[in-house]
């Protein structure tokens, strides 16, 4: 069993590189991607801690990009086997970062005008790698515990998209973009969790993705657990899985497949059994 698809504090997610590398061996993963939104700040650390460890530490990374051009607001690509000291890459986390700190300050800003005080200083000590809207939501409970239980609950009232505390972030780019950075760093593109679109849009999106130069889609993900608006079973979750295996058929992709495992209330990790060929597959191309 492997995972090609996993957050650690370094994003959104609440575990530390360590600690996921451990839970993966405890539940027999052998080999696990840290693919974190816009950093790779959690792969070296991941790699140290699993030495001489039954488990392979595959260096990813989770690109939101804008592709409202074609219809989508934002898409994620998944790079996998990235250099993740490449400068190149390195540079263009850089720049994401400062976007999303911008973003956030302007959301403390209208927190502020809101009747909430806290500070952009006070956020952004506890942010370890990508600040991102989590991070508030948890000082927003830490400050007004009467107000808010959860951090779903802040993003509901205050954070989500339209609320109204909500700023844009300005995206980086295209999947054109992340995938040329994906390239020079030596890794493979996939289109993430294709399945949470409607199936022909996602053909359409898959199509775009294949021009500009992708490699891949994911086709294993527990949109069961993850995705609640979709109503589907484990049963239709399968089904749902062949149906992209089918378009990695009929299309000449690669294939890739993780549960997206964040700790905390997205406690996925295990639950979908993805075979360890897919992962020989891909070392396969890269050799
Ligand atoms: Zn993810």
């Amino acid at each position: 069993m492997i995972d090609l698809h996993i957050h650690t504090n370094k994003s959104d997610g609440v575990l530390s590189p360590e600690e996921v590398v451990d839970i993966a061996i405890e539940k027999g993963i052998k080999a696990i991607a840290i693919t974190d939104h816009d950093v790779v700040d959690g792969v070296s650390e991941a790699i140290e801690h699993a030495k001489g460890k039954s488990i392979d530490i595959i260096p990813g990374i989770e690109i939101g990009c804008d592709e409202s051009d074609n219809g989508f607001k934002e898409i994620h690509v998944i790079g996998l086997f990235v250099d993740y000291k490449n400068k190149d890459l390195i540079r263009f986390t850089e720049e994401i970062k400062n976007q999303r700190r911008n973003q956030k300050r302007e959301m403390i800003n209208k927190l502020n005008k809101l009747g909430y005080a806290i500070s952009f200083d006070e956020v952004a000590k506890s942010v370890k790698g990508a600040f991102g809207r989590p991070h508030i939501s948890k000082m927003l409970i830490k400050k007004y515990p009467d107000q808010f239980s959860s951090i779903q609950e802040v993003f509901g009232k205050l954070v989500g998209v339209g609320k109204p505390a909500y700023v844009d972030r300005k995206k980086i780019g295209g999947m054109k973009t992340a995938i040329e950075i994906i390239k020079k760093a030596g890794g493979l593109s996939f289109l993430a969790h294709p399945g949470v679109y409607k199936k022909e849009d996602s053909l359409g999106l898959i199509n775009v993705f294949k021009a500009v130069g992708g490699e891949g889609i994911e086709t294993y993900y527990p949109y069961h657990i993850i995705c609640p608006v979709l109503g589907i079973s484990k049963k239709e979750n399968s089904e749902l899985i062949h149906f992209y295996q089918d378009v990695v058929r009929k299309m000449e992709l690669l294939e890739s497949g993780g549960s997206d495992f964040h700790g905390g209330d997205r406690n996925t990790l295990g639950e979908i059994k993805i075979p360890d060929e897919i992962l020989l597959r891909l070392k396969d191309k890269i050799k």
